[in-house]
């Protein structure tokens, strides 16, 4: 069976992000950009239902500028098998990926979507689940294991205090959390390899998708700054200062 990764292009998770003066976004000038963690999770987890023999091919698709060329070319020195990219230069909001994503599912017919709970940059987690809505697909979001038997997939789901295991009906839209697996590093031959794996470039009007913005940021800011803490000399003094300065006393 054929599987498609989608992989975000994101700000580094290293880098510490900076807020445009204008407060309108983020600045995004020479700062380095990866695969979106969450992604790298979906594409080792596809590649180990290759290894299986679960899976046959793995298509990596990402929506963003030239450059998510590299991101996919990542995935392809993973493991995955040829790439897609939406060429635009636009802010694309999950509502638009999630139909660009149907669009390309409705013309490769696999029978599983893998793919990050989140974006790191965004924190929309909203893809996903608008694909599945999408699609009429059933959907295991959040997947720290995944087992795929009998033409359906048994996703154990991260829920709050505990995990959740349910059974899915293949096709189906799969979402990843942290404990799903360690992803891979690329060994230099694959690296080498996947330059000559093929990439498809695509535009959003090659499949009839309005990629136009439907929400509009009001405003973009860094969060409040830690202040400095105080040394006390006594716990009369910290006693005191519960009480008159903190207010928790
Ligand atoms: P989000 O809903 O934006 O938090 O993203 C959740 C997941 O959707 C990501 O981990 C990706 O797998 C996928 N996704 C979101 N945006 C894109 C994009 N521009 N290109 C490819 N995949 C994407």
């Amino acid at each position: 069976m054929k599987i498609l990764v989608p992989v975000k292009r994101v700000v580094d998770y290293n880098v510490k992000v900076r807020v445009k003066p204008d407060q309108t976004g983020v600045d995004l000038a020479n700062v380095k950009m990866s695969m979106n963690p969450f992604c790298e999770i979906a594409v080792e987890e596809a590649i180990r239902l290759k290894e299986k023999g679960v899976v046959t091919e793995i298509i990596a698709v990402s929506v963003g500028p030239t450059q998510a060329q590299e991101t996919i070319r990542t995935a392809l020195a993973m493991g995955a098998d040829r790439g897609i990219l939406v060429q635009t230069d636009d802010m694309v909001e999950p509502l638009a990926v999630a139909k660009l994503l149907k669009a390309i599912v409705d013309a490769e017919s696999p029978e599983l979507v893998m793919m990050g709970k989140q974006a790191i940059d965004d924190d929309s987690n909203q893809t996903g689940q608008m694909l599945a809505a999408l699609l009429d697909w059933p959907q295991g979001t959040f997947a720290s294991e995944v087992v795929i038997a009998d033409g359906k997939a048994a996703v154990t789901r991260e829920i709050d205090g505990g995990l959740q295991t349910i059974s899915i009906q293949l096709p189906a839209v799969v979402t990843t959390d942290l404990r799903l697996n360690e992803p891979r590093y690329a060994s230099l031959p694959n690296i080498m390899k996947a330059k000559r794996k093929p990439i498809d470039v695509k535009a959003p009007g090659d499949y009839g998708v309005d990629i136009a913005p439907r929400l509009d940021v009001l405003k973009v800011a860094e969060p409040a700054k830690r202040e400095a803490g105080i040394i006390v000399e006594t716990v009369a003094e910290l006693v005191d200062k519960l009480k008159t300065e903190a207010g928790v006393l």
